[in-house]
């Protein structure tokens, strides 16, 4: 049995769907389909979820929403009359969307906010579930409250209960095609919580991993992932096989092809994950795996994201000071925020973290305190830094592959604010200033995987992949 999981590009319009459909029914072990809401038809198209929020803003806002309404009403009334869908089968599915959007009476405003964004889903769910049977499949949508999707009760950031596994399994007893809605759960009050944002493909992992699948199938919109985004560099070259903690390094530095936290139950479960693309079905993909032949030059992956900051603190002789490293991460803990990584020195130790994170109040309080109790020689934050990472398993047998990068940075004239090589060898990443990211990353893939010519962007990040 393999799960497929459909991304918003795939469902963005009836042509879309009927694509989907197509591969669905091509192989006989698809047989659990998960499916995001549609997402943009074109660049600068909104996706339905974002319609959703607009919509439940106005909303709890006490503005007219008439007009949000209708935005969303049109994106599905288009695919179903374009799916050929009849109009008795499009108003049923329409009268259960527009319930949701009208009961927010007793729900709180994150409550009522999961509910109005997981109907993209649902919606959509039922909407593929009708077309397969109008083409004569066995094919049936489900809830995933009666499926037993148990989450955490944290509300837009859920996560699976373990106790959700055994009913979830019994999915696999199900005759024909399953067509489960992504993104949400129900908690064990029975309340409907969403996943994070993308949150569809970790309904895809937990469902692949509760059935045993043989293979979870992620279809979107590229032929595979790439070494590099390739909005940098023109044809860069396609990953065929990757582990899962070598995705898990790129998709915390920038690439967005595969949700972050959707490789954990497939991981788990020691399940392949095959990203695949909707409208070229036969590119063979990406797989990810838990071991694969170490990659020739030890790279298989370049990747970069902004968004960070440093706290530098020196002290003479830190290295001697029982407790000095808890007592700096407690004031952190204190102020709620999580760090990214510690390189360390002799006498000196840097916290990065998501700059996002550090308000200016907090950062003037951390600072003050970092001087007052740890009595530190000095304290310094510096912001507006990237993090520009190569991952590669085969980088703990290569050796030499720090001296290449830096040497190619700086042939590229960038300074190095920060080295740190992770404790497992499979990533080292490089701290730069935010402006010198591309032409870090370009550097490194002329290094690594040689002379293509950069295309031009016109931004100073690595834009992601769309998914
Ligand atoms: N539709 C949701 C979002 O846009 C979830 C998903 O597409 O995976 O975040």
């Amino acid at each position: 049995m393999k799960v497929a999981k459909f991304g918003g590009t795939s469902l963005a319009n009836a042509e879309q769907i009927k694509k989907v459909c197509q591969i669905v029914m091509a192989d006989r072990d698809r047989r659990l389909i998960v499916v995001s809401a549609p997402g943009k038809r074109n660049k600068e198209d909104t996706k339905v979820t974002d319609l959703l929020i607009a919509y439940a803003e106005r909303s709890l806002a006490g503005e007219p929403t008439e007009e949000a309404k209708q935005a969303i009403f049109l994106r599905y009334r288009e695919i179903v009359a374009d799916l050929g869908l009849s109009a008795e089968i499009g108003q049923a599915i329409e009268a259960e969307l527009e319930e949701v959007l009208a009961n927010k009476a007793g729900l709180s405003t994150e409550r009522f906010m999961d509910a109005v964004k997981a109907a993209g889903e649902d919606t959509c769910a039922k909407v593929v579930a009708r077309y397969l049977q109008s083409l004569g499949e066995v094919a049936t949508y489900i809830n995933p409250k009666d499926a037993g999707m148990l989450v955490t009760d944290e509300a837009s950031n859920a996560h699976i209960l373990p106790e959700a596994y055994a009913k979830l399994a019994t999915l696999r007893e199900r005759e024909g095609i399953v067509i489960f809605p992504g993104f949400f759960g129900y908690s064990r009050a029975g309340d409907l919580v969403t996943f994070s944002r993308g949150g569809s493909d970790i309904t895809g992992s937990i469902l692949a991993a509760a059935v045993e699948a043989e293979v979870y199938e992620n279809f979107t919109d590229v032929d595979s992932v790439y070494v590099v985004n390739p909005n940098l560099i023109a044809n860069p070259k396609k990953v065929t096989e990757i582990t899962y903690r070598e995705m898990r390094e790129l998709s915390y530095s920038g690439f967005s092809v595969f949700h972050e936290e959707a490789l954990i139950p497939a991981y788990q479960a020691d399940i392949p994950v095959c990203i695949k693309n909707t409208n070229n079905p036969s590119a063979p993909g990406t797989m990810i795996v838990a071991e694969r032949g170490a990659a020739t030059n030890g790279v298989s992956g370049i990747a970069s994201d902004g968004g960070f900051c440093s706290i530098y603190v020196s002290k003479y002789l830190m290295n001697r000071e029982i407790g000095f490293g808890r007592k700096l991460l407690q004031i952190l803990e204190e102020e709620e925020l999580s760090y990214e990584h510690t390189p360390s020195g002799i006498d000196n130790i840097s916290v990065i973290l998501r700059e996002r994170d550090l308000t200016e109040e907090k950062e003037q309080r951390i600072v003050e305190r970092i001087r007052r109790e740890l009595f530190a020689d000095d304290v310094a934050v510096q912001h507006s830094l990237a993090l520009v990472m190569i991952v590669g398993e085969g980088m703990r047998q290569s050796v030499g592959t720090t001296a290449r990068a830096t040497t190619a940075l700086a042939a590229a004239k960038i300074n190095l604010e920060m080295i740190n090589q992770g404790s497992s060898e499979v990533s080292m990443m490089f701290g730069v200033k935010a402006e010198e990211a591309d032409r870090a990353v370009i550097a490194l893939y002329q290094e690594f995987f040689g002379g293509e010519e950069p295309v031009v962007s016109s931004s100073s990040q690595a834009a992601s992949i769309s998914v």
